[in-house]
């Protein structure tokens, strides 16, 4: 099959199909998406060589199982299932756990990729394929709402307009409180309000512009201190970025404001699901190009430039 295979540097290869152990399915990706992890990746992160890839849509092509011939989308945790944190609900902190196109198991930028069964969930059949692809960067935005009670009643502010940043916005919108994002670019928080989120700049906020929550998800190593700053005390600080540079944190302010800060990543399917669905989060206007398969190199090249939101494959 084809792939594209990361060792320092990115080239499409041809490389033998996964063989699917005994509790694992093979499934034939239909769309992929490049997310920022996998431009992380080039840069190094996570040390991952092989096969990067962890959001997509595909079709499980194994016989006989439960879930052949369905439209599927995968949990990119594949965990031992059997160690204490396994054992106490904490399957995405197994320590001997594989992740899809990031650590130890090759990925979706693929012909074909091999995940447990377990990992799927078959997507409904009125949900476009286009959209399904979102379900694991919205599924992370959802995670929010697992870890911290935001009270409908409460000012949340999300610094950062990127494409995570505009699927959480989406989902602070439901919940009723007055949020606004906020961007240090001008096209990015236009492009937040056409799609009727409310958007502001960053250059607009005063030093007495404070949140009872602020979420951040700029991708940048500023974000973390911009967001603490407009932080009401007692206040709750969640952490989507894993670029924070922590030299840049003044933990002072931290313990004397008494803020509570909260690290947040994948989170679960079925509500994502649920919201795609249903329409009532609508990931479309994030899309800014789909690339085939063929032309993946040049996909990557166009989603590192500046402004670029989501990038989609067509396998
Ligand atoms: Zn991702
Ligand atoms: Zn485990």
């Amino acid at each position: 099959m084809k792939a594209l295979f990361f060792d320092g540097s990115l080239a499409v290869k041809e490389v033998p199909v996964p063989e699917p152990k005994e509790h694992e399915v093979l499934v034939r990706i239909l769309y992929s998406a490049i997310c920022n992890t996998d431009l992380e990746i080039l840069k190094g992160y996570m040390g991952f060589h092989g096969i990067p890839g962890h959001e997509f849509v595909g079709e499980v092509v194994t016989p006989g199982r439960k879930l052949s011939g369905r439209m599927v989308v995968g949990e990119i945790n594949c965990p031992c299932g059997d160690c204490y944190l396994c054992n106490t609900g904490r399957r995405t902190h197994c320590p001997d756990r594989s992740v899809l196109g990031i650590f130890n198991r090759n990925g979706a930028f693929a012909d074909y990729l091999v995940l447990p069964e377990e990992n799927l969930h078959s997507i409904p059949d009125n949900l476009a394929q286009t959209s399904a692809v979102f379900t694991e960067p919205l599924a992370a935005a959802v995670e929010i709402f697992q870890q911290v009670h935001i009270r409908p009643a409460q000012k949340v502010f999300i610094f950062g307009a990127g494409k995570l940043g505009l699927l959480i916005a989406q989902v602070f919108r439901l919940n009723g409180c007055n949020y606004q994002v906020l961007s240090r670019s001008e096209t990015s928080a236009g492009k937040a309000e056409s799609m009727g989120i409310n958007a502001a700049l960053i250059s607009t906020l005063n030093d007495t512009d404070k949140a009872e929550v602020c979420v951040d998800c700029t991708g940048s190593p500023e974000g973390i201190t911009i967001a603490l700053a407009h932080l009401y005390p007692r206040g709750k600080l969640v952490l989507k970025t894993t670029v924070a540079n922590p030299d840049m944190i003044d933990l002072n302010q931290v313990v004397i404001n008494e803020v509570e800060i909260i690290g947040s990543r994948c989170g679960p399917f079925a509500p994502a699901l649920r919201l795609l669905a249903s329409g009532l989060v609508d990931p479309r206007p994030i899309i800014t190009a789909t690339y085939d398969f063929g032309d993946i190199l040049q996909a990557f090249e166009f989603a590192a430039k500046p402004g670029v939101l989501k990038v989609l494959i067509r396998h």
